[in-house]
């Protein structure tokens, strides 16, 4: 994991980076004291320094606002802990678990919902808890697909994947393998033919979960990474996350799906923001989000339609918060709204 190498961790790097003026570094202390920090060169390379709001450095360079806790918001948004059979398994739904190998990320998103957790430990899963962890996987045959998770699966060496894929496909049981990561994005270099080969070489369906929120960040090097999966084979899907001040806007968010969609990246999800403490100010409304969601179904193809969720605090799963386009019953008969918001009798 040579991620250290020019990624931006100190305040000071930021400072001397021009990703954040030199009155800033005490408050951007603080912040790094409690949250992890990294921005990688390949990033710090998509922002504009002359756009104050700019959407990449927004997502990166900490803010004074991290500090200040929302109502509602907690250290484990997700629920993960209350799902966690042994460290670093989640075993929420029934047919699928969270295998969360590494808590380091190429670069630390400031809005993250495992904040509390990532960028702080050791790095990778130790060899008992992951030897408990493929015990209780092997011990439970409905387990029919395992997600890679963490941190970030993809900082680890191509060796390293290839050992666990090779674990996973021995288990006749598990079908597929799904692998979620910012490191297309956050350092696209990494993703080699070797690293590839890696995932590939168990044999079993690989996808791999792309998390992509501004259209900026699928330049020509990330689209070369992405590209590097689907021609070896291995979908990929999209998963963004809906930010205030980034893509709460229906023009950025269609530019977004249709740039995914070119890409050969099939939109997955569009997140409604976790509340991960240090947040609020990147959460827009549930309605915003239903009316962004509404826009691009009218506007785009069927293919840039991701489907809206919710994370339900306290472990309870994902739910669909899309908008409704259907109201009524059986008995007194349906309306159906069509993508131009016209309504319609469905006998
Ligand atoms: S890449 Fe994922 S786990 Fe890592 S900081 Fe960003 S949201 Fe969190």
């Amino acid at each position: 994991m040579k991620l250290r190498e020019k990624t931006l961790h100190r305040p000071a790097d930021l400072v001397s980076a021009g990703l954040a003026p030199p009155q800033k570094i005490a408050e951007l202390e603080r912040i790094a004291a409690r949250y992890a920090v990294a921005i990688t060169p390949e990033l710090a390379g998509l922002v504009d320094p002359r756009d104050s709001d700019d959407p990449i450095a927004r997502q990166f360079v900490p803010d004074r606002a991290e500090l200040d806790f929302g109502e509602g918001e907690r250290i484990d948004p997700i629920g993960d802990d209350a799902h966690a059979p042994v460290p670093g398994l989640v075993h929420r739904y029934p047919d699928r678990v969270l295998l969360k190998i590494v808590d380091v990320c190429a670069a630390y998103c400031r809005f993250c919902f495992r904040r509390e957790s990532v960028g702080k430990g050791s790095g990778v899963l130790g060899r008992e808890a992951l030897a408990a962890a493929f015990a209780y996987i092997r011990a439970h045959p409905g387990i029919w697909e395992v997600i890679l998770t963490g941190g970030d699966p993809l900082v680890l060496s191509a060796r390293r994947l290839g050992a666990l894929v090779a674990q996973l496909a021995a288990i006749e049981h598990v079908k597929v393998l799904r692998v979620h990561t910012r490191v297309p994005i956050a350092a696209p270099q990494r993703v080699t033919p070797a690293l590839v080969r890696a995932l590939k070489s168990g044999g079993k369906t690989v996808y791999v979960a792309v998390h992509v929120n501004h259209p900026r960040e699928l330049n020509a090097a990330a689209r070369r990474a992405c590209a590097r999966f689907v021609d070896a084979g291995i979908p990929l899907l999209g998963q963004t996350v809906l930010l205030r001040g980034v893509n709460d806007d229906a023009g950025v968010l269609g530019e977004l799906m249709r740039a995914l969609v070119e890409c050969r990246i099939k939109p997955y999800y569009l997140h409604h923001l976790d509340r991960a403490p240090g947040t609020a100010h990147w959460r827009t409304s549930i309605a915003r989000g239903q009316a962004l969601t509404r826009a691009l179904r009218g506007r785009y193809s069927g293919l840039c339609q991701p489907t809206y969720v919710l994370d339900i605090p306290g472990g309870h799963g994902k739910s669909s918060i899309g908008p409704q386009y259907l109201s009524g019953d059986e008995q007194s008969g349906y309306a159906i709204e069509d993508f131009r918001g016209g309504r319609h009798a469905y006998p």
